[in-house]
């Protein structure tokens, strides 16, 4: 498979698609990036990479990060996690608080910011030092030590962080939040703000494709949980798009609003995208269509 002549066709496509979605603004900080940055970068299981466009500029995670911080709660937890947040697609936005009345507080699954906030308040509770191991655990599974928060961005959504702080509260109220409400949307507001390129998503997202194992041979999870968190990615990464991912482009995948994709195909690929210009879900519009390209023209879906 020729794959940087894929990417390279992908490329050329996209730049000519009509500029559709904003970028977020509802995160300051997240305003300042040029909205028609835009990358593509796919790493094969051999470890072979192909890049093209801005592949190697680092952008803010966002929800990319959630997950990381399931696989890091999952491998320290195991099943007990799911006493505390659900594993069924939502149906509704990645920030609705709508569901949490009825569900008395269990978030429907862990990628929505109700759920992410679970995580996010088990990884406090158990790790020594939250946000440094937290981002130790990045570092590792990437092999880049590199990798870092992005105070800004982390402080930026802190000033404006109503609704995650909404969020939290209530999920106190139903008792799904242990520790100190600040110090958990500090944690969740620090592991959104982690920046990384394309390239180096692919590297921290080896694992998924690859039975548990980072490139450097590390186990990180199971192959039962691999399996586990792939079919999470793949039903839930993408909110109330999640249906429309998994028909258009068939892998399993996570975003997050600023911009970047990240999707893999177990035992052959991951692939990251990032383009900032955001569709009503809150999903990068160009990305979601250079995927849907890129499973099309290679014919590798899980599908
Ligand atoms: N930090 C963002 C928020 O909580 C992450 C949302 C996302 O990327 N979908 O609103």
């Amino acid at each position: 498979m020729n794959y940087q002549n894929i990417l390279q066709e992908i490329y050329q496509e996209s730049l000519v698609q009509p500029k559709i979605g904003n970028i977020a603004t509802y995160i300051p900080e997240l305003a300042n990036v040029h909205p028609d940055k835009f990358g593509i970068s796919l790493t094969t299981i051999n470890g072979d990479n192909f890049g093209i466009g801005d592949s190697n500029e680092r952008f803010s995670i966002q929800s990319v990060s959630k997950a990381l911080s399931l696989t890091l709660a999952f491998s320290l937890y195991g099943e007990e996690i799911w006493k505390r947040v659900g594993v069924e697609p939502s149906g509704s936005a990645f920030n609705s608080l709508v569901q949490l009345e009825y569900e008395k507080g269990i978030p429907r699954n862990p990628f929505i910011n109700a759920g992410a906030l679970v995580i996010a308040d088990m990884l406090v509770s158990g790790l020594k030092n939250p946000k440094q191991d937290f981002l130790d655990f990045i570092r590792t599974t990437s092999g880049i030590s590199t990798i870092n928060f992005d105070e800004k961005v982390a402080q930026s959504e802190k000033n404006t962080g109503y609704r995650n702080a909404a969020l939290a509260n209530f999920l106190k109220s139903f008792g799904n939040i242990k520790n100190d409400v600040e110090e958990v949307l500090d944690f969740y507001f620090h592991q959104c703000s982690i920046s990384m390129s394309c390239h180096e998503l692919n590297h921290a997202f080896f694992f998924f494709a690859n039975e548990g194992l980072t490139q450097k041979g590390i186990q990180i999870l199971n192959q039962s949980q691999i399996k586990r968190m792939n079919a999470l990615m793949q039903t839930c990464g993408f909110y109330d798009e999640s249906g429309e991912f998994t028909y258009r482009v068939g892998l399993p995948g996570k975003s997050g609003v600023g911009g970047g994709i990240v999707a893999l195909m177990p035992k052959q690929f991951i692939v990251s995208t990032w383009s900032p210009r955001l569709n009503s879900n809150g999903n990068s519009e160009l990305g979601m269509f250079a995927l849907e390209q890129l499973t099309t023209k290679t014919g590798l879906s899980i599908f």
